[in-house]
């Protein structure tokens, strides 16, 4: 098996990629509810991201970010405006 093989469309508790999850994890713990993602808004952000075709080995191509962290933070949105705060989907 190749050790380098990279996983496209994988998100990072996908990829395998455990101790940079379990990092998010912690730090997702830490934000302030406020500025938190909801859960069904999470879970929306990170379905959209796991079939989009900028999703490599768990990072967004378009942004250097991985789509677990970005997507915790209410105020972030897509780079390419797949998805947006929840609040705001209807603005362009
Ligand atoms: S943040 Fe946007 S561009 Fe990046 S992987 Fe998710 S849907 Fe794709």
């Amino acid at each position: 098996m190749n050790e380098n093989r990279v996983c496209y469309r994988c998100l990072l508790f996908k990829s395998g990629r455990e101790d940079i999850l379990n990092d998010i994890r912690e730090r997702i713990l830490r934000i302030p509810p406020a500025e938190k993602t909801g859960d069904d808004e999470y879970r929306r952000r990170l379905e959209i991201c796991g079939k989009c075709e900028f999703l490599a080995d768990g990072t967004c191509l378009k942004c250097g970010c991985y789509p677990e962290f970005r997507g915790a933070f209410v105020k972030n949105g897509c780079p390419v405006k797949k998805w947006r705060n929840s609040g705001r989907e209807n603005e362009n």
